[in-house]
């Protein structure tokens, strides 16, 4: 074991109810896959181990941890999950002075495991890898991959069975709404207030009291939906236990980037009633800031005031994601001080690109060439709304959508088939994907088949669960 991790752990000095103590759980024959770094050298890790990173060997400072949360599951309360097949090896200070945690994710059952394995599969595994490598590169915050390895042993799924492997997940912590929601709903809340001090502490030193968390943390999931949206990206699963303290996108399951606009596009094939469809992202993303709201009104013996103070920071959301999705968006047709008016123009190009099933990456990737025109059945309706948008932006407008657009996303078609290869051993695909993505603002020509958006044949119409 030749590697050295910088360990500086703060959450396993928190008091026992917030976790488990838990090793991972060896596997057979651990192989490097995938190993970022980049970002290893940005976390002060010196050295490389598939040992460490498939749970086999235990870096010296670790203080490996099950972590202690419940959630929203689809609306409905589950009042305990925790790191059912995560464990949490403890946290560095990064060069820039940042807390980070670095949790395995596959790495065998803990106390919470329920009925899984405590395992995962390569596809799930390379499929978050990229995907959270790709959201990084787009400036959009999240969690990171450091890396992917195999286990050598099998993983039994609806597939069959499937070649194990474990993430290595880097975030700025782990702390979830479902973190609250676990002690606020047990009425443990000199847990829940040593909880919300030690998040101001990590995250938002500046918030005052609860309240302050609060906006705060309203802020943060306004920006990153925001983000989100302006990149075609649906998250599949934005239960309570996957949306973040620290506005980072974390829990990569069944997601994707949209190919053909499309505001009721649902990914995930759990999602029977497209609570979590794109268009309705933000709207959860508020009702999680409820739940969040509901938990932190605990710590205040004035119930009355509290409930008000809070449903007041709640009410103000809407507004903020609106104004955070403007300026996304805005950039995205070129304006960088887009008004309230401009939305009219924004979404009269959607409602086209929703009517034609137009690429969404690609028709913003194109606009002011010829190209965009393609992108659209009608195009006299798209000549129409192109004047009055040539009308309306400056001529500083082609910098800001260079910025604003990515040319390319991660497609689903793509990343499906680049599982299959690497379950068949060949990770050229991947590495290639990888390359690619570092850079989706700026395309070589050697990856322009990339951006080419899935044949009839091609389309992926749902991502499984079965991760
Ligand atoms: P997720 O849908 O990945 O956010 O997971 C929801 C909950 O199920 C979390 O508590 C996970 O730890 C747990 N979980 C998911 N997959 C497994 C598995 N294979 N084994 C044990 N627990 C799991
Ligand atoms: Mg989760």
């Amino acid at each position: 074991m030749t590697i050295h991790i910088p360990f500086d752990n703060s959450y396993a000095a928190l008091p026992d109810a917030f976790y488990t103590r838990q090793a991972p759980t060896p596997v057979k024959t651990p192989s490097m896959i995938a190993w970022n770094g980049a970002l290893a050298a940005e976390l002060g890790i010196t050295g490389e181990s598939a040992e460490v990173f498939a749970g086999n060997a235990v870096p010296e400072g670790a203080d490996p941890l099950a972590q202690l949360y419940a959630g929203h599951q689809f609306g409905s309360y589950n009042p305990q999950l925790g790191d059912g097949r995560a464990i949490l090896l403890g946290e560095v200070i990064d060069t820039t002075g940042q807390r980070r945690d670095i949790q395995l994710k596959g790495s065998g059952p803990t106390p919470y495991s329920r009925m899984g394995d405590g395992r995962a599969w390569l596809g799930p595994v390379l499929r978050e890898y990229v995907v959270s490598e790709a959201m990084h590169a787009l400036g959009i915050p999240t969690t990171r991959a450091l890396a992917a390895v195999g286990t050598g042993q099998p993983v039994y799924r609806e597939q069959g069975g499937l070649p194990g492997a474990v993430l290595t997940r880097v975030a700025s912590s782990h702390l979830r709404v479902g973190t609250f929601q676990i002690f606020a709903h047990r009425g443990e809340i000199d847990a829940l207030r040593t909880l919300t001090d030690y998040a101001i502490a990590r995250h938002y030193p500046d918030a005052d009291g609860p309240m302050g968390l609060l906006s705060a943390v309203c802020a943060a999931q306004s920006e990153l939906v925001a983000a989100w949206m302006s990149v075609g990206f649906i998250h599949g699963v934005m239960n309570t236990d996957n949306c973040t303290i620290s506005g980072e996108t974390i829990d990569y399951g069944p997601c994707a980037f949209m190919d053909a606009y499309d505001e009721a596009r649902v990914f995930s094939s759990i999602d029977q009633t497209g609570r979590y469809a794109y268009g309705n992202q933000p709207r959860i993303a508020v009702w999680n800031m409820a739940q969040l709201a509901t938990s932190l009104i605990q710590l205040y013996d004035d119930k009355e005031a509290a409930v008000e103070e809070a449903t007041a920071i709640v009410h103000a959301m809407p507004a903020q994601l609106q104004a955070a999705w403007l300026r996304r968006f805005g950039a995205k047709i070129g304006l960088s001080d887009a008004v309230p008016e401009d939305q009219f123009l924004i979404e009269e190009l959607l409602t086209l690109m929703q009517t034609d099933g137009a690429d969404f990456t690609n028709s913003f990737a194109t606009l002011g060439t010829d190209t965009a025109r393609d992108q659209f059945t009608d195009r006299a309706a798209f000549d129409a709304w192109d004047q009055k948008w040539r009308g309306r932006v400056g001529p500083n407008a082609a910098s800001i959508m260079v910025r604003a657009n990515p040319q390319i996303i991660p497609r689903n078609h793509r990343i499906e088939a680049m599982i299959e290869a690497a379950v068949a051993g060949d990770m050229v695909p991947f590495e290639r994907l990888m390359q690619a993505l570092a850079a989706p603002f700026d395309v070589p020509a050697a990856f322009e088949d990339l951006r080419r958006p899935p044949t009839k044949a091609e389309i992926v119409p749902a991502t499984f669960c079965g991760t």
